[in-house]
């Protein structure tokens, strides 16, 4: 795990944004949104804007989502959850480390920085003020032990509601990010499923209003994203049925312990927390397709990723013959085409990578590689004349 702070991230991110042109307003609420057949207005603080597109990024309580009546489906808490950062009066009757209490669970991986659960049914995450003295009871309930807050550093609480919108896209307004999905951050899923999300849109979106590319595109959209999300909200509800004070939890995680301790077991668990076993259902059949370009290291020094920064598509040939640079070219710009060879090719003579990192074709014998990979790109960049 590598820990990152939200502000440096968003620092990072909106230096990108504004890099390649984008005009961010802070301070500007959205209040109202309504949309017809040619584009949607917005009433955003005192501006009312006009725009032919809208993408609804305001988090949980997402006010386009609200507007355009998207169904907020799920389930409901089963805890709440603190993070809090205090002392205690005798450090001593606390471990380190994850700890399974009567009522939920208290984890300390660092002294002073603890995570809460309590299973209350998300009662708890009420919105009252989290004092000094409503920590102590908490804690004390908790752990059934005699513990004291000396002082309270910061305290905020959450819950483990899992709810999922039941489309991402509604006319000219789209949905991404936690307006599209909520769940328990344990496992802190949240941020990369977000940002999976707008990787998927983007390309497509900003091709869309181009008029580049096939209709149905931009459905693929939900038609992608959707099942992810809901398999992050499936993993997140497992984990919470794994964490519950009660005899049948208990011996249930024994069992997925013992399953991580496994080779494979420990490579499954990591593939689904890292989002490296995500896989779209492409129209080609290679094992490849639909997964996350591999980092290829190629023999003058570069890797695969440098190659994409641009967001282009980008068709790589380890093959070395003439039909591929052809069908580049007939793309100009939106396809870059690229002969390299590598160490390792896993395998492959010819790879097709969509704009946001992912295998759109890929084949492992040379004959008929131009035909083949010009339909897949037909199928997300137009067709052209070959
Ligand atoms: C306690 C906790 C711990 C977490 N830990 C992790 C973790 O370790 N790892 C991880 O990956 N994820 C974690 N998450 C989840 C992660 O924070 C979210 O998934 C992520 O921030 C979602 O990003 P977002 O851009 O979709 O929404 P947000 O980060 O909520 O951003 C929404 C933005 O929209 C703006 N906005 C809201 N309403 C309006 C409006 N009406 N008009 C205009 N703008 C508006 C807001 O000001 C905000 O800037 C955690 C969440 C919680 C609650």
């Amino acid at each position: 795990m590598l820990m990152a702070e939200m502000a440096a991230l968003e620092t990072v991110l909106a230096r990108r944004a504004e890099a390649l042109g984008v005009c961010i307003r802070r301070g500007a609420a959205l209040s109202s949104l309504v949309q017809d057949d040619e584009g949607v207005s917005v009433q955003a603080g005192p501006a009312s804007v006009r725009a032919a597109w809208v993408v609804g990024c305001d988090g949980a309580r997402s006010a386009v989502r609200k507007a355009v009546g998207f169904t907020f489906a799920g389930t409901e808490p089963e805890f709440t959850g603190y993070s809090l950062q205090l002392e205690l009066a005798d450090a001593a009757l606390l471990g380190p480390g994850r700890q399974l209490m009567p009522r939920g669970l208290i984890a300390q991986f660092q002294p002073g920085y603890l995570a809460v659960q309590e299973f209350d049914g998300g009662a708890g995450h009420d919105g009252r003020p989290l004092s000094r003295a409503r920590v102590e009871q908490l804690l004390r309930r908790v752990s059934g032990l005699d513990l004291r807050v000396a002082t309270l550093h910061a305290a905020s609480s959450w819950t483990d509601r899992a709810r999922q919108a039941t489309r991402y896209r509604e006319g000219r307004v789209m949905l991404a990010g936690d307006a599209a999905h909520i769940h328990a951050p344990l496992g802190g899923q949240g941020l990369n499923l977000g940002i999976g999300d707008a990787m998927n849109l983007g390309w497509k979106l900003a091709a869309t209003v181009r008029g580049t590319v096939p209709q149905g595109l931009l459905d693929t959209y939900e038609a992608e994203r959707h099942p992810v999300g809901a398999r992050v909200l499936d993993w997140s509800r497992a984990q919470v049925a794994l964490m519950r004070p009660d005899p049948a939890a208990r011996a249930l995680r024994e069992v997925v312990a013992d399953l991580i301790g496994t080779d494979d077991g420990a490579a499954r668990m990591a593939g689904r927390l890292w989002g490296i076993e995500t896989r779209y259902a492409l129209a080609d059949s290679h094992p490849l397709s639909g997964r996350s370009a591999p980092d290829f290291a190629f023999d003058d020094g570069t890797r695969l990723g440098e190659h994409l920064r641009d967001g282009r598509a980008l068709l790589l040939d380890f093959s070395g013959g003439a039909a591929l640079r052809q069908l580049a070219d007939q793309y100009g710009g939106a396809l870059r085409y690229l002969a390299a060879d590598a160490q390792d090719r896993l395998g492959v003579a010819a790879l097709l990578v969509r704009p946001d990192g992912i295998v759109a074709w890929a084949s492992c014998a040379a004959p008929e590689l131009a035909q083949a990979a010009g339909a897949a790109a037909a199928s997300f960049l137009g067709r052209r004349d070959l």
